[in-house]
């Protein structure tokens, strides 16, 4: 049965190279291709754009001006596109009020349940909301943690204010607020702080009232006084959080300290809300239930009036767990989960929704997924697709490939040697197929059987962080070790804490952004810059500081970004081109200049591979950035662009360049967290080369990973689980990938044993 097509002709996003093609409606399409091959390009930088686009047209102007502008895709036509959802793995943020009961709704029914079989009778729904006044805890304001000045940081008591008592930047001598104590005329400005007495501390601290006439650039301002923590707590601890600038934000935490609620006990709740029971649970002892302890708690109450919301509520938290988030707890803060949780959980919102004919895109699903919990994710992929709905993957897992109605690889391989489709059809049609994709998804797993002998061990002893039950595991030096288990088990916690905790000098390879400063591009970060400053100089008798992007030849527009920026309060930001360079970040005078013909703007546009084949010359200088090139490239990240923002990079993308940066080093310990995220099978191959490397240069290489390549790659497996939360926390297995696929307790020896065949 045919619901019609989605029908995108001319895409030419990115690397797109004049793209048409058609997508099934209401059925599950998975996009394929090796990493830079043009994916993102099409499901969300033309398709979800334009939807969002089209969609954003049919508001009125009111509301149109308080949207982010997309801009027009760079494509000919797309027709018959629903509206959008993007599922990605952005992060949640919204603070402290927001946990992962508020944004899947699940807590919202829990009020509901309270306010109509609640013992006694509280009130309305609202009354059981931390963040709503009729339900928060009146000391903390539903936060759950009160902050206090620490007057300790704040004060030098040994000092005078004359002599800069006052440690806090804003107060220093001289500033206007240090002017409103120490022209106040309530103080001896020469006498020290811990001379004062009672009285004069009072004042100084908590006083208020009096005006005091401050001399300000010439004139004279009345301003009324206010003490140093009435004033502080105004000005950083009133304010909300997400209004705060990062900079008061650093200020705040450096001068306060922050505890549990002396009123709620960190609760959130107001007495009323916190007096209130169903079945003997209180609301904040459910919310700090795990999702599975929660539904048996709910299924047990039999009372009718409860009976329809608790329906609903097992319907969700079934939801939550088929995912595999059933260890998360409705009152754990969103902020602090991972960007493959915070992705499910998003996804659980939408699996309530009852909208029908939605267009929903997912970003690589299965990140952080293990082998067992992919199939619950293919069920609910499914589920969306039967509720009516057309659902877009970007995926390079095989085992949710399997799933898709369509499949579309694009190749043949990244950045300008890709951006073609080439191949669409089924997924048996893909297996068989000539390209990088089909080519992998034919070959057999492969099982290291011959495992090389550590050189010594680092044990961790008697680790019970989080989940964690009394674990001593032993870690081998010098080898390739693979820690494996579901997610929730405790790897990330064994590994960050355990292992980071006891030898501190082991280097984290995170996703974590490279770099939060728009100046900094690939050939910045890896220091490769300067050298191709200096070369551009002395070819052109001037100097290196000339190429630098905030140089006076710099484009005064974009101060030689090439684009502009223009921030939401709220939303992501967007980047446009900047028109007065055209995108080249330097003026005339600048580009004048060249290097073999290129100026350096074509320079920061070349890929890292196109710069390998540029920068050929036998000097000292070129020898150096050739090798940083030639790192780039074998990380998998050779279509990246010279000038490429690091911004524009993907948590792995990061995470290889990271590794870039390390791959000449010698005898270290190197920690990974899910280093094939964003990789395609036939990088997967290149990154186990990178591990050898590093692993005969002497060093340790411990990675957490679900993939099954990886983990047939290891010389040595740790299994944790077998389940979750409190359910995991155990050793399973420690040993060699060939031992792991006899091991008959652990699942992800039964699957690696499965795939091998
Ligand atoms: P995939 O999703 O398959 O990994 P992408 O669509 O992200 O591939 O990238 C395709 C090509 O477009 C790559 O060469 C990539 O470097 C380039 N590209 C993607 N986004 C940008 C951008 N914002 N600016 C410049 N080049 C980009
Ligand atoms: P894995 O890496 O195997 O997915 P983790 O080590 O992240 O597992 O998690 C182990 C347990 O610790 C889980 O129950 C998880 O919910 C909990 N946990 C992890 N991080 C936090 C956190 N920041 N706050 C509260 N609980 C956490
Ligand atoms: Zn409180
Ligand atoms: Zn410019």
């Amino acid at each position: 049965m045919s619901h019609g097509h989605i029908e995108i002709t001319g895409a030419r996003e990115n690397n797109l190279k004049d793209v048409s093609l058609r997508i099934p409606k209401r059925q599950i399409t998975v996009f394929t291709g090796v990493s830079g091959s043009g994916k993102s390009s099409l499901v969300f930088d033309t398709i979800a754009a334009e939807a969002q686009r089209q969609l954003n047209e049919t508001f009125t102007t009111f509301v149109r001006n308080r949207l982010p502008r997309y801009g027009q895709p760079n494509v000919d036509t797309i027709e018959n596109l629903s509206a959008a959802i993007v599922v990605d793995q952005r992060r949640l943020r919204g603070g402290t009020r927001s946990t992962v009961g508020t944004i899947t709704d699940i807590y919202a029914l829990l009020r509901l349940l309270f306010s109509r079989a609640g013992t006694p009778f509280v009130g309305y729904s609202n009354a059981f909301s931390f963040n709503d006044p009729q339900g928060m805890c009146p000391n903390c304001e539903g936060l759950g943690r009160t902050r206090e000045l620490d007057l300790e940081s704040f004060l030098d008591r040994s000092k005078s204010l004359a002599t800069g008592a006052l440690l806090h930047p804003h107060f220093n001598v001289g500033s206007w607020y240090w002017k409103i104590y120490a022209e106040s005329g309530l103080f001896d400005n020469d006498r020290k702080l811990e001379d004062y007495s009672e009285q004069e501390w009072h004042m100084l601290l908590h006083g208020s009232g009096t005006k005091v006439p401050l001399t300000w650039q010439g004139g004279t301002i009345n301003s009324s006084y206010e003490g140093l923590v009435v004033k502080f707590t105004r000005l950083y601890l009133k304010k909300d959080e997400a209004e705060m600038s990062e900079a008061n934000r650093e200020i705040r935490d450096r001068f306060t300290h922050s505890t549990t609620c002396s009123l709620c006990g960190g609760a959130r709740l107001n007495q009323a809300a916190l007096g209130c029971t169903v079945h003997g649970h209180t609301i904040n002892q459910l919310a700090a239930m795990e999702a599975t302890e929660l539904r048996r708690a709910l299924a047990a109450i039999d009372d009718p009036v409860a009976a329809p919301v608790v329906a609903t509520l097992l319907e969700r938290l079934d939801d939550l767990i088929t995912i595999g988030l059933g260890y998360l707890s409705l009152d754990r803060e969103t902020s602090t989960l991972s960007g493959g949780e915070a992705q499910r959980v998003k996804m659980v919102r939408h699996l309530a929704s009852s909208l029908t004919d939605m267009l929903y895109v997912f970003d690589e699903p299965s990140v952080g997924l293990h082998a067992r919990d992919v199939q619950r994710l293919n069920t609910l992929l499914r589920k969306l697709r039967d509720k009516g709905n057309t659902v877009l993957v970007v995926e390079h897992d095989p085992d949710v490939i399997e799933i898709a109605d369509h499949v579309v690889d694009l190749g043949p391989h990244a950045g300008t040697d890709g951006g073609e489709v080439v191949y669409q059809g089924t997924v048996p049609g893909l297996a068989a197929a000539p390209t990088l994709t089909g080519r992998h998804l034919r070959q057999p797993l492969r099982v290291r059987d011959e495992v090389r002998v550590p050189t010594g061990w680092m044990t961790v002893r008697n680790a019970t962080m989080r989940n964690l039950r009394d674990l001593t595991v032993r870690f081998p030096c010098g080898v390739l070790t693979v820690v494996t288990g579901v997610a929730g088990s405790g790897k990330s916690t064994l590994v960050h804490e355990g292992l980071l905790g006891q030898y501190p000098k082991a280097v984290t390879i995170d996703q974590s952004p490279v770099s939060t400063s728009r100046r900094s591009n690939t050939a910045t970060y890896t220091g490769m810059l300067d050298g191709i400053r200096k070369l551009f100089a002395s070819a052109n008798k001037v100097s290196p500081s000339l190429f630098s992007s905030n140089s006076k030849g710099a484009c005064e527009n974009c101060q030689g970004l090439g684009v502009l920026y223009t921030d939401l309060a709220f939303l992501e930001g967007v980047t446009s081109p900047c028109e007065v360079c055209q995108g080249r970040r330097f003026g005339p005078e600048v580009l004048r200049h060249t290097l073999r013909g290129l100026s350096i703007s074509d320079v920061l546009g070349l890929t890292a591979r196109q710069a390998r084949e540029f920068f050929t010359a036998r000097s000292r200088a070129e020898e150096r950035i050739r090798e940083v090139l030639r790192s780039i490239d074998e990380v998998g990240l050779g279509y990246l662009t010279l000038g490429q923002p690091l911004s524009t990079l993907s948590g792995g993308e990061c995470q290889r360049l990271k590794l870039a940066n390390e791959l000449h080093r010698d005898s270290a310990v190197y920690v990974l967290d899910e280093p094939t995220t964003g990789l395609h099978m036939s990088d997967v191959g290149r990154l186990l080369e990178i591990f050898e490397r590093l692993v005969e240069h002497g060093n340790s290489v411990v990675v957490i990973e679900h993939n099954l390549e990886v983990i047939g790659a290891a010389d040595w497996v740790i299994d944790l689980g077998p389940g979750g939360g409190s359910d995991g926390g155990r050793v399973l297995f420690e040993g060699t990938p060939a031992e792991l696929m006899t091991a008959p307790e652990s699942a992800t020896g039964q699957f690696l044993r499965r795939t091998h065949g």
